[in-house]
């Protein structure tokens, strides 16, 4: 097998920076051209969690890079290990032939069991990104974040369950990751599992119409380690809750870690059973707050140190002070800046950021954006009727728009989710965070999708009028 000439692999890098930085992060120094064979070009990784994802969300320009870089029809595959480090299991689906359950297994193999496939929305890639060293502490998450690092050091001991909650974009997802990825990189083969609620429903809902309850169960009650995200997805689901709470029973007194996000605190979620309200307040609960102007700015800092942006401190206090809501949105405003400057290959300064987020002209007045603006976009966008938004059909053609557009309007409005489900056709608000959750989903997943939706959201940006609903 041949390997790669370093100038090939230096080419391919100066190529993904220029070309595609805002998916390039430091820890793309730890990749390593294996060989090069049949036009496979094999590139190594620390870890399955970096080759997942690497797999799942950077396959396309890894491959363009290559074959911008070799002039040949290459194509990219990332397999885990690299030269000195020891060998991984080359296929993280498959579970080792013999003996005990490799480390890299099981994250990968409990949600992808041959039983009931997660579809692919539900399944949730562990992003390297969100790691422990990569999150930062402030009075608003000081108490997660501690007892999310006791239950990584000691899963099953220090907080059971530990039950996270907080508002959208607050760090809930990234703590959750961070736990799963200390556990594993610990190399004591634990069997963890790491499924978004959603998938856990639709999974149990595909095993109860296939009858296949008895996979289903073993699957979940084998896990030593049980994390799930947006736990409040149960709301109002009788059967799934009757069938979790005997799951979660079981993993409890075995001394089992669970781990659950959710954006309520337990005895908000609609529709709860008592019993499962009581076990999770029953371990640690921990909500997370909006982070402080400090903490925004630090989390910025974080974040471009990640993506090896150099980012001058005064755009760092622009964007800490212009955006308070979230570190999702603090995250996006980075990626407009970043995306607005390697478009027109300009340096990052305070006036490109200005430009970038939509500064109004000085002297005019910011002001609503309007339910019916939002709706316009939409509309225009994916030319569709009103009349079909606010229908109830749901194929995918209306849906998406009708799911973008209550995104757009939780993100750019202070509507409540009553009343944006109202205005969307009587639609309650569980229907919207529900929405709003597949919507953040997808844009995780789909940069293609990501920026369809971006681009409505500048037009959002840019038709800011007075008025209200
Ligand atoms: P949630 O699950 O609560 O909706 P996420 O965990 O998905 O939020 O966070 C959204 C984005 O904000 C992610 O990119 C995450 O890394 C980032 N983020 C949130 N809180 C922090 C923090 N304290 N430090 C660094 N990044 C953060
Ligand atoms: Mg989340």
């Amino acid at each position: 097998m041949a390997k790669l000439d370093p100038a090939l692999w230096r080419d391919m890098m100066g190529y993904l920076r220029q070309k595609h930085a805002t998916i390039c992060r430091r820890w793309f120094e730890e990749l390593e051209p294996r060989d090069m064979n049949g036009g496979i070009l094999r590139i190594g990784t620390s870890n399955s969690v970096q080759t997942n994802y690497l797999q799942q969300r950077c396959l396309e320009p890894f491959t363009e890079a290559a074959q911008a870089s070799t002039g040949a029809l290459v194509t990219v595959q990332f397999v885990n290990g690299r030269y000195g480090l020891r060998p991984f299991q080359e296929n993280p689906y498959e579970p080792p032939a013999t003996g005990q359950r490799s480390l890299d297994a099981s994250v990968a193999t409990a949600p992808r069991s041959a039983v009931a496939e997660p579809s692919v929305s539900g399944e949730i890639v562990i992003s390297p990104d969100y790691s422990f060293d990569t999150f930062v502490t402030g009075p608003g998450n000081r108490l997660a974040h501690a007892a999310s690092v006791a239950v990584a050091n000691q899963p099953g001991t220090a907080y059971n369950p530990l039950f996270i909650h907080g508002g959208v974009g607050l760090g809930k997802t990234h703590l959750l990751q961070a736990i799963c990825q200390k556990i594993l990189r610990s190399g004591d083969g634990v069997r963890l599992c790491y499924v978004s609620c959603d998938a856990f429903v639709n999974q149990f809902l595909d095993c109860v119409q296939k009858g296949e309850m008895n996979d289903f169960r073993k699957r979940y009650r084998l896990m030593q380690v049980l994390v799930i995200d947006d736990i409040h997805f149960l709301a109002n689901r009788e059967r799934t809750q009757e069938e979790f709470f005997h799951t979660f029973n079981e993993l409890y007194q075995a001394n089992h870690q669970i781990v659950l996000s959710s954006d309520l605190p337990p005895a908000e979620i609609p529709q709860l059973e008592e019993r499962l309200v009581s076990r999770f307040q029953g371990g640690f609960v921990a909500s997370i707050t909006k982070p402080t102007y400090e903490t925004r700015v630090a989390i910025l800092r974080t974040k471009a140190t990640l993506r090896e942006l150099s980012l001058p401190d005064d755009v760092l206090c622009y964007i800490a002070a212009k955006i308070d809501s979230n570190a999702r949105d603090l995250e996006g405003a980075l990626n407009t800046v970043q995306g607005h400057g390697s478009l027109q290959q300009r340096e990052i300064t305070l006036d490109l950021a200005k430009e970038a987020l939509g500064e109004p002209k000085s002297g005019s007045r910011r002001s609503q954006i309007t339910l019916q603006q939002i709706i316009d976009l939409v509309t225009d966008f994916y030319n569709i009727k009103l009349s079909e938004l606010q229908s109830k059909r749901r194929q995918k053609s209306i849906a998406v728009p009708r799911q973008v557009s209550m995104y757009l309007a939780r993100k750019r409005t202070r509507f409540s989710l009553e009343q944006i489900g109202g205005y969307f056709g009587g639609r309650d608000h569980t229907t919207v965070m529900h929405a709003v959750k597949v919507i953040e989903q997808r844009l995780d997943q789909d940069p293609g999708f990501a920026r369809e939706v971006e681009q409505i959201d500048e037009q959002i940006r840019n038709t800011r009028t007075a008025g209200s609903i």
